[in-house]
């Protein structure tokens, strides 16, 4: 399997450039803030639960996103790799999710982060909500409350991967094309040392 993750704040592209990692090479998609809204729209006791941390701007509880995680692998266990968007987000959660691949004889073969100013992430994130009309996009508040909680608690997971040398920054910003390219830049390199 070849599993890549896909690291950034909230608003640095993460799911679009998802879309077309996943178009190009064949991962399975695992957004788990998508898996989350999910829930929600189906009103189900995890989606409830979830949702009262996800309007605060807060991380819904890492035993309720890792078990989310493990049902998923369950799900897909002919996938030839996974795309990790917007997990794992604490250090408990890449340190659950390194044991749950090495269970699989498997590993994580590269971090592609990508980076973005928060003056560009806070314009792209209001504009995502007057769109989407997602309820966590539309108060700045609740933008600046995840970016907070984006340095104290997720930041340690791109210092775990850094220690582990699969740690790779990609420019996020430009057009969707020219960041696509250096990331295709950044996973080709890796795949010709497989
Ligand atoms: P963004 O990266 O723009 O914040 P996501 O869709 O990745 O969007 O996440 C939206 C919200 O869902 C987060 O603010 C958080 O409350 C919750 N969430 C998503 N993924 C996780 C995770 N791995 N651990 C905890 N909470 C998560």
């Amino acid at each position: 399997m070849f599993n890549l993750i896909l690291f950034g704040p909230p608003g640095s592209g993460k799911g679009t450039q998802s879309d077309n990692i996943v178009a190009k090479y064949g991962l399975v998609h695992l957004s788990t803030g998508n898996l989350l809204r999910e829930e929600i729209a189906q009103k189900t006791p995890l989606g409830i639960e979830a949702k009262s941390f996800m309007d605060k701007g807060q991380l819904v509880p890492d035993e309720v996103v890792i078990g989310m995680v493990d049902s998923y692998f369950e799900k897909h266990k002919n996938a030839v790799g996974f795309l990790f968007d917007g997990f794992p987000r604490t250090l408990a959660q890449a340190k659950a999710l390194d044991s749950l691949l090495e269970l699989k004889k498997n590993e994580i073969a590269a971090v592609l982060a990508l980076e973005v100013s928060e003056e560009e992430l806070v314009k792209r994130l209001l504009n995502r909500g007057i769109t989407s009309g997602r309820s966590d996009d539309i108060n700045e508040d609740v933008i600046r409350k995840r970016f907070a909680v984006y340095s104290n608690e997720t930041k340690p997971v791109a210092e775990h991967y850094k220690k582990l040398k699969k740690y790779h920054s990609i420019k996020g910003e430009g057009t969707v094309q020219e960041i696509f390219n250096f990331i295709c830049e950044a996973i080709d390199k890796k795949l010709n040392l497989m």
